[in-house]
């Protein structure tokens, strides 16, 4: 007998009518028509189960923060980095805590169940690194949340910087961060990776970099997080968040680029919603787009994964915790519509997103955490258009959220009475 099976689901990998059977928190089996029965069984109705979604670029101790102490009138990413250091001096942990509870309680019924978060180490107070651990443990037995030492402000850029980053370190914040594109210089960018690459060797950490997030087709710090990389042995303990810069990059310069970061074994984080909203800003017509080189990454063997980055704080008023949201806007901005495009963006939500983060025991296999969502949608392209609703967040085996299948009402004669919408509109694939 086991706890739970949930039948007649499809997978992201094409599987169709698959049964999954739980046992003590873990899959037990994954097979058609599984001959048993279960305290509790679901029918899946064809519907997409996934394992769940996993963020690997998030700022938690921003977030839900919009308005604070104003909002952002140009809509730029410099405006953003001056609101937060407006707010920063009259932030509580009291204050902290709950707006990252309340975003977790969100992300969970987004079916969202792991999570890295930056957190800003430029005050030497480091209240945000208090309040973030402790919404880590408060969350632990439904969010796996990661947290990466940020110096907002710069490393080099503010006196205490170099400091404070060590002491969040020390008080347990557990992966090393950058912002090399925000020193004063090139040079000062450049020494802050090389600084902080060494620190993570030395300490036996890994790395998360916001790297290059400007429109500069001149900027060279994601060579030389790479170069880093290689020379302090530190291949796939890295990762490099937005990349923006190789947007616009002289092509023959990202033809050598792209191997030396293949070569780094770098995880990239493009964060499409931040990035189509923040880059380009300093264009007139036409505007560049300022998403990183996305297929040609993939193409490569990287590990792309993408990052919802923010939701409602300083730099971006929207945002829903919804990761389909963000492949939505991938999609779009890197041009990814074929349906194999599709499946690699949903994938980049979820096994690759587990990848960059080292998640254990995650995915739908057999033995792993029964750790699963289930979209009111058949497929991964269905799940991306529709930004389907998740119906089912399974946590350890046990459903932790649930909500209704979005349904309209019809009233008209002769017309059905209610609509699924991803129901009888999409071809069978
Ligand atoms: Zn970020």
């Amino acid at each position: 007998m086991f706890d739970l099976i949930l039948r007649n689901a499809n997978l992201p990998d094409g599987r169709k009518g698959q049964d999954i059977a739980i046992s003590a928190g873990k899959i037990a089996e994954i097979a058609p028509h599984i001959q048993a029965t279960a305290r509790e069984e679901i029918d899946a109705t064809g519907r997409l189960a996934s394992p769940p979604f996993v963020d690997p670029h998030f700022h938690m101790d921003a977030t839900l923060s919009l308005g604070l102490p104003r909002m952002n009138r140009s809509g730029t990413l410099l405006e953003g980095i001056a609101l937060w250091g407006e707010l920063r001096p009259t932030l509580t942990i009291d204050a902290l805590v709950d707006r990252a509870l309340r975003y977790c309680d969100l992300a969970v019924t987004q079916g969202l169940l792991a999570i890295r978060s930056h957190v800003d180490t430029s005050d030497p107070k480091l209240t945000t690194v208090e309040a973030m651990l402790e919404v880590k443990q408060k969350v632990k037995p439904y969010i796996d949340l990661q947290l990466v030492a940020f110096p907002q402000d710069g490393y080099y850029r503010t006196p205490t910087g170099a400091q404070s980053l060590t002491r969040a370190l020390d008080m347990g914040v557990d992966i090393v961060g950058g912002i090399p594109h925000f020193e004063r210089t090139m040079a000062e960018g450049q020494a802050s990776v090389e600084a902080l690459c060494r620190l993570a060797a030395d300490r036996g950490l890994p790395v998360d970099m916001h790297c290059d997030e400007t429109d500069d087709p001149n900027s060279r710090h994601v060579e030389t997080l790479a170069q880093q990389t290689i020379r302090h042995g530190l291949q796939g303990r890295v990762a490099g968040s937005h990349l923006t810069s190789m947007h616009s990059m002289d092509n023959y310069y990202v033809s050598k680029l792209i191997p030396l970061i293949a070569e780094s074994q770098m995880n990239v984080i493009p964060n499409p919603l931040i990035n189509i909203m923040l880059q380009g800003r300093h264009d007139s017509y036409p505007k560049r787009r300022g998403m990183t080189r996305v297929p040609e990454l993939m193409q490569a063997g990287i590990n792309v994964s993408f990052g919802h980055d923010c939701v409602m704080d300083p730099w971006y008023a929207m945002g829903s915790g919804d990761m389909l949201e963000v492949g939505h806007m991938a999609i779009h901005s890197a041009q990814m519509s074929s349906l194999e495009d599709k499946t690699k963006i949903f994938n980049a939500l979820t096994i690759n997103s587990a990848k960059t983060m080292g998640l254990e025991n995650y995915g739908l296999e057999k033995g792993r955490n029964a750790d699963l969502i289930l979209l009111q949608a058949r497929d991964p392209a269905e799940a991306l258009r529709l930004k389907a609703t998740k119906l089912l967040v399974i946590k350890a085996g046990k459903i932790i959220a649930r909500t209704a299948p979005r349904i309209g009402a019809l009233f008209l004669e002769g017309r059905p009475s209610e609509i699924d919408p991803a129901l009888g509109f999409a071809p069978d694939y």
